[in-house]
């Protein structure tokens, strides 16, 4: 689950980490109020949406030589002009894709003077187990980029947990970044606030990009994005009051009501399987066939009919998917539990696509007996590969 830059930047101040003050705004008449809270006499505008780029963003139906996201004003006033005309559009950066996100959040922020910019994140490392920290003097770009074209810029190293964070750990990072004088307490005591953040409220990302050197010559928190493991977000009360449902793909937010692995693809099959690795499977083999999936969808071991009537209706309402394959093994899930599911769905929903199942395990006869009988035109398979040709042909011809 991902939080919003304000929202970040909130909990890094909560735990000390040095970051501007600010104000969220939701309406156009908040903005001068805000505004005319912050010192001055610089502000920075931010667009808040749950993707970064922003700053070389562009909104749609922009004017010509119209700015991005993140926008400097000089007075009160502009940054209330500049909030204005970016609430309530959309806008695009390399991270949105080119559907773009509706901007209706907006952060004002105190304008800091930059010496120089900086990259520091916090990842779980899934190679050593452990956490980990990447660090560039190449701040404000993407760390894609810099990892490509200049990965000797990068300092790279992972925690280890029986020990904790150390002091060497931030005298490291503050050695790798060129940091002096007092920028190098300011840093180890950065690195251990940033991996107490991490570790306590189960985080899976936490990027700073940048961290800024100030004219001053302190160092800043200027942008973060965090984003936090959703298995353990019942943990943390306060994190999961934070979540914006507006952001989140409306079909994935349904699946994650009703307890469903989902997650929307590009493709054109929509797959309804049971576990995880057989959904992968199922994945590869439609595009060994030549298509592409949909998406990953992992019902469950012990799904009830509603729960596939739900996933039924979240692959339908999908408007790429041109044929749904249905591959499932019945372990602990009944064939004949999934094939009443399906018809109750296909009932409710209608079916305006091919769609192939293929059953196999408990209660198959069962199951297969329900389809056959229920007078829809369903393509039965017999096997993973059967199922998969069948589709991809019902779909391409
Ligand atoms: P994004 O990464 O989404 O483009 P950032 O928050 O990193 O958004 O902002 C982009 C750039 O805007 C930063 O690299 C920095 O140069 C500038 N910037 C952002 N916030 C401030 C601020 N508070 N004061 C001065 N400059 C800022
Ligand atoms: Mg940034």
């Amino acid at each position: 689950m991902n939080i919003h830059e304000y929202q970040a930047k909130a909990l890094l101040r909560q735990y000390g980490a040095p970051v501007s003050d600010g104000r969220v705004v939701t309406k156009a008449e908040e903005a001068k109020t805000a505004a005319g809270e912050l010192e001055g006499p610089l502000w920075v505008v931010k667009a808040q949406i749950h993707a970064g780029g922003r700053g070389k963003g562009s909104f749609k139906e922009a004017s010509a030589g119209e700015k991005g996201g993140v926008r400097l004003a000089k007075s009160v006033e502009e940054a209330a002009d500049e909030t204005a005309k970016m609430l309530g559009r959309t806008l695009v950066t390399h991270q949105t894709g080119p559907a773009g996100k509706q901007v209706n959040r907006i952060y004002i922020e105190d304008g800091s003077g930059i010496d120089r910019e900086l990259y520091l994140a916090l990842l779980v490392d899934r190679v050593t187990s452990r956490i980990s920290f990447v660090v560039s003097t190449e701040g404000g770009m993407d760390i894609e980029e810099v990892a490509a074209n200049t990965p000797e810029k990068i300092l790279s190293f992972s925690v280890d947990p029986a020990t904790g964070i150390q002091g060497f750990h931030g005298r490291r990072v503050a050695f790798a970044l060129g940091l002096e004088g007092k920028q190098v307490k300011q840093c180890v005591a950065l690195i251990n606030t940033l991996y107490q953040i991490f570790v306590e409220k189960d985080a899976e990302m936490l990027e700073i990009n940048p961290l800024i050197v100030t004219d001053e010559g302190d160092l800043k928190c200027l942008d973060c994005k965090m984003g936090f493991d959703g298995n353990a977000i019942y943990r943390h009360a306060d994190i999961a009051a934070l979540r914006d449902e507006t952001e989140e793909d409306p079909k994935e937010l349904a699946a994650s009501k009703f307890d469903l692995n989902y997650i929307a693809l590009d493709g054109e099959i929509g797959c309804m399987v049971n576990g995880a690795g057989l959904a992968m499977a199922t994945m590869d083999i439609i595009k060994l066939y030549g298509a592409e999936p949909a998406n990953f969808l992992d019902v469950g071991g012990g799904a009830t009919k509603e729960k596939v009537t739900e996933a039924f209706k979240i692959i339908t309402s999908d408007q790429n998917v041109k044929g749904i394959l249905v591959n499932i093994f019945g372990g602990i899930m009944r064939c004949d539990v999934i094939a009443e599911g399906v018809i109750a769905a296909v009932k409710e929903v209608g079916l305006e696509v091919p769609l192939v199942v293929r059953l196999e395990g408990t209660n198959v006869e069962k199951g297969k007996e329900i389809i056959n009988n229920s007078g829809l035109s369903v393509i039965a398979a017999d096997d993973l590969s059967d199922a998969a040709e069948k589709i991809v042909k019902a779909v391409k011809g």
